[in-house]
């Protein structure tokens, strides 16, 4: 079978190194005999395995002794509670802004726990750009943000100076270029967009900001529990952290500055194609354009459906927004190679030269 090009937003595209080592390993995991789905967690060459994943996400991130690192259940969205149950309490309010469906559902959430301040919002314009004119109270519990929109396509390069605790959702575009890792309090992020499969999240904490958790916080849901058991309070997602490992070894061996330059090579090939092809329209205000979520939609969107097929017989995946929004979404995570992206881009201009003929 020929190359299937793979735009998926998530779960999504994985380096072919994570791949094949995740496959021997389903046979035979760390010379055990026996597959990586079927050993204890408890293991020597499964805590390796754990213990390795963490220490390259510090590698990566330039991250010290201040802070830990542990890989946990219930994808983003249950990040979206333990945040305010383990870091607010009624009385107390939180600053968050409203980026989108995730940053949302966030809000939705912290608002069981205690007061939440929505300090801005790009909901009016229906998300197509980053909201950056706001002040953060210094009273306020914590401030929370979204780095990257992954149904819109926004993304914020920069990060405000915060006079409270910082936390970010980076689950779309972490690991995806150098950033200052220890301006935040928190950082997290589902495995499955730019990091690993589905299953496991990613929970970056700084030892002082964990210091302040509430006392009482159900078990499962209390982040110095993980911390203290090093992600092994139960079993975790043992094949997730895996894969994970073996990506986050391809992404050290890369380095987030090579990263960059290769995923900013791959984003401006596709907004040049949009910005210049007259049947296609970006969708996002030109300054907050994500790098990793590209969306667009035909002028003629009835041309919508016609143009998916001429991409799906070019074996060009996952290019259909997300049901809420619509259009097209073209997602070019790490793993994404740049002749991928030149294969979307020769379909554009085929599809041009096929509209004008008819
Ligand atoms: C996908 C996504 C989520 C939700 O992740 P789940 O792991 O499905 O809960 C949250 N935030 C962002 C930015 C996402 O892209």
């Amino acid at each position: 079978m020929s190359k299937v090009h793979n735009f998926s937003a998530g779960p999504a595209i994985l380096p072919q190194s994570a791949i094949d080592a995740s496959v021997e390993a389903l046979q035979n995991f760390s010379g055990t005999g026996l597959s990586l789905i079927e050993v204890s967690h408890r293991s020597k060459e499964y805590e390796a395995v754990v213990n390795e994943a963490t220490q390259l996400v510090k590698d990566i991130l330039h991250l010290g002794d201040d802070y830990a690192v542990i890989f946990l259940q219930g994808g983003a969205s249950l990040q979206f509670d333990m945040i305010p149950m383990n870091f607010l309490s009624p009385g107390k309010t939180a600053a968050y802004v409203n980026t989108g469906v995730w940053a949302g559902r966030a809000i939705k959430e912290a608002k069981m726990f205690g007061e939440v301040n929505v300090l801005a919002s790009s909901e009016e314009k229906n998300f197509n750009y980053i909201p950056k004119d706001y002040t953060i109270p210094s009273d306020a519990a914590y401030y929370h943000c979204t780095s990257n929109n992954t149904i819109y396509g926004t993304e914020m390069f920069e990060f405000p100076e915060s006079p409270v605790p910082m936390i970010c959702d980076m689950s779309s575009d972490i690991f995806s270029r150098p950033f200052d890792a220890t301006k935040f309090d928190m950082i997290y992020a589902g495995a499955q967009k730019n990091m690993g499969p589905a299953g496991t999240t990613l929970v970056i904490i700084k030892n002082s900001f964990l210091e302040k958790a509430n006392a009482k916080v159900p078990t499962m849901l209390n982040y110095k529990i993980h911390v203290e058991n090093g992600s092994m309070y139960n079993t975790p997602s043992v094949f997730a952290i895996f894969v994970c490992m073996h990506t986050l070894r391809w992404i050290k061996s890369i380095g987030l500055e090579a990263m960059e330059i290769r995923n900013k090579g791959k984003a401006d090939m596709l907004y040049a194609e949009i910005d210049r092809n007259h049947l296609f329209v970006g969708t996002v205000a030109k300054e907050d354009r994500s790098r990793m979520n590209v969306n667009f939609v035909l002028n003629d969107k009835s041309q919508e459906e016609a143009f998916l097929k001429f991409c799906k017989e070019r074996n060009l995946s996952g290019l259909k927004g997300h049901r809420s929004v619509g259009g097209l979404r073209a997602s070019l995570y790490n793993a994404l190679e740049l002749e991928s992206v030149a294969a979307l881009v020769q379909a554009m201009q085929d599809f041009e030269k096929s509209t004008s003929i008819n």
